[in-house]
């Protein structure tokens, strides 16, 4: 794709007219490390500053890379896939209203970050909550949605509905009365909802996102073990319906970076080897984290169910916000000071399944300051994925892919279900290893889909795969004409070469 008409204007003078909110040479620093050159970063402060943006960019034929809160981290950040593309920031449009109980939904903007969504509801709404990601508390609810983003109560792309969006010739989408009810997703005929996930069609302004009912028991199953054992385990408990949530399963070398980070923030200092074992002694197993709703007395059945289909090796265990805060400070009294530091560390990861975001799972980057800005992290990280069917042998072929290509990686399993599995890896470098690692990544990616093994989502960097152009093509050709929606996101073809 791409436009004849689009020129990288690095000299770009237009956006210096919205003086406060417009940036010049922004920070371009990202935790993958893809080097691009910006002329600005425009943070609109009103839909209708929105619009004026719009309308310059139609008449300079700028591109502009709309972002919600730029927290992809390792997927490109706030980046955009080609240089001289001004980066659209919305996230100032940061409302969150129309809190509706009866269809469970409320409406966001996309400044909304997991944080800012979590104490709405604790101060509007405290029985109800959402399905949160383990990427932070900073990071963009819509934002992730719209990169069909993983939860721990699901795929997040699932969560949201009614989406409102600007097309470049100025026309607005979304709900409209007589059409669309907050208790459905889909109206009658064409939904426009999926024209804007994982496109480049237009800029997203809002939407509807579903919620949950606090339940009884909000407890969370850790399973530890062999691999082998713990996926045949998981793979009853699923064919068996008795997890009806996602699955994260960490190798033993992502458990011990998780490990490490929850004790480094947890004191405040980094952990010795010794202590990191005597806290973390299943380190070097593989450790999957269920969440498990429901009534009491259904939740403690579906305890004893798992019992029965467990593979002799797997330990299970079970926790919750109430029994982990008693635990610790009993066993602080007694004096069992590791195994209270253990639960107390782990706490904020474990939050994740009852729907507390936090930056637990940011503290396991190398190189990364607790409550900073992960792009600043002294260590870069990369961060792709593979589905294949649930199926443990071909999960572990996609890991050996990596592997192969890139030593020091590090994986998350992700059982969506019981039909498939996503493996999520990271590639782990230093600041002289960014050249090679780009490279490694594109192979990576070559051969995962030669295997049989394709993404669920792309970084900025990574074309999309050939199949579906024909159709892709004619509607930015309908809706984009000028190609100024941040062009090579999820094309066929990425003009930048320069990852
Ligand atoms: C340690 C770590 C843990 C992570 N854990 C998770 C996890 O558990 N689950 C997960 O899904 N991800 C995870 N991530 C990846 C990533 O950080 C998250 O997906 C994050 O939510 C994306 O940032 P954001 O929400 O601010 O979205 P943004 O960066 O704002 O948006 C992402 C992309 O969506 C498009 N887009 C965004 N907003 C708009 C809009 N308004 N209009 C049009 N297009 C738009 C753009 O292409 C943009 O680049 C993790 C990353 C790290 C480093």
């Amino acid at each position: 794709m791409g436009n004849p008409t689009l020129t990288e204007d690095l000299e770009c003078k237009w956006p210096s007219r919205f003086g406060s909110w417009a940036e010049r040479a922004p920070d371009t620093r990202a935790l993958c490390r893809t080097v691009r050159t910006i002329p600005w970063r425009l943070q609109p402060p009103t839909v209708n500053d929105v619009r004026e943006v719009l309308r310059e960019a139609v008449s300079h034929r700028t591109p502009i890379w709309p972002i919600s809160r730029g927290c992809n981290w390792g997927y490109g950040s706030h980046l955009p896939a080609r240089n001289g593309t001004v980066i659209l920031d919305l996230s100032r449009l940061d409302g969150i209203g129309d809190l509706d109980r009866t269809s469970l939904s409320v409406r966001i903007e996309p400044g909304v970050s997991q944080t800012a969504l979590f104490k709405f509801l604790q101060l509007h709404a405290p029985d109800i909550a959402f399905n949160v990601t383990g990427a932070g508390g900073e990071t963009s609810v819509l934002g992730n949605a719209l990169e069909r983003g993983i939860g721990y109560g699901g795929e997040k792309d699932r969560d949201v509905f009614a989406i409102e969006a600007l097309l470049p010739d100025g026309t607005s989408l979304g709900p409209t009365k007589g059409r669309n009810h907050n208790a459905r997703a889909n109206p009658a005929g064409f939904s426009t909802d999926s024209l804007f996930i994982q496109t480049n069609f237009g800029i997203v302004l809002g939407a509807r996102l579903r919620l949950r009912i606090r339940q009884e028991a909000e407890d969370v199953a850790i399973l530890q073990g062999p691999f082998e054992a713990l996926m045949i385990t998981l793979k009853r408990a699923y064919e068996r319906q008795l997890f009806v949530n996602p699955t994260h399963v960490g190798e033993p070398g992502r458990s011990r970076r998780v490990s490490f980070g929850l004790l480094r923030t947890l004191w405040n200092r980094d952990p010795t080897d010794d202590e990191l074992d005597r806290c973390f002694p299943e380190q070097r197993w593989f450790v999957g984290l269920t969440p498990l709703h429901g009534r009491r007395h259904v939740v403690e059945a579906m305890w004893r169910e798992l019992h029965r289909a467990k593979m002799p090796g797997v330990k299970l265990q079970r926790g919750n916000a109430r029994m982990i805060d008693f635990a610790a400070k009993w066993l602080g009294r007694v004096g069992a000071r590791y195994k209270a530091a253990r639960l107390l560390a782990l706490r904020p990861l474990l939050a994740f399944t009852w729907g507390e975001p936090g930056d637990a799972g940011l503290n396991s980057l190398d190189g990364y300051l607790v409550g900073s800005n992960p792009d600043h992290a002294s260590f870069g990280a990369i961060y792709g994925n593979a589905i294949s069917s649930f199926d443990p042998n071909e999960a572990q072929r996609a890991a050996g892919i990596v592997r192969a290509r890139w030593q020091n990686s590090a994986f998350t399993w992700i059982l969506v279900d019981n039909r498939s599995i996503l493996t999520i890896y990271t590639l782990h470098f230093s600041e002289n290893e960014a050249g090679g690692v780009h490279e490694a990544n594109a192979a990576i990616v070559e051969e995962l889909r030669r295997s049989g093994l394709p993404q669920y989502r792309l970084d900025i960097s990574t074309p999309a795969a050939p199949g579906a152009e024909a159709v892709v093509n004619r509607l930015k050709e309908a809706f984009d004409p000028l190609g100024l929606i941040a062009p090579g996101r999820y094309e066929t073809l990425c003009a930048d070469a320069s990852r």
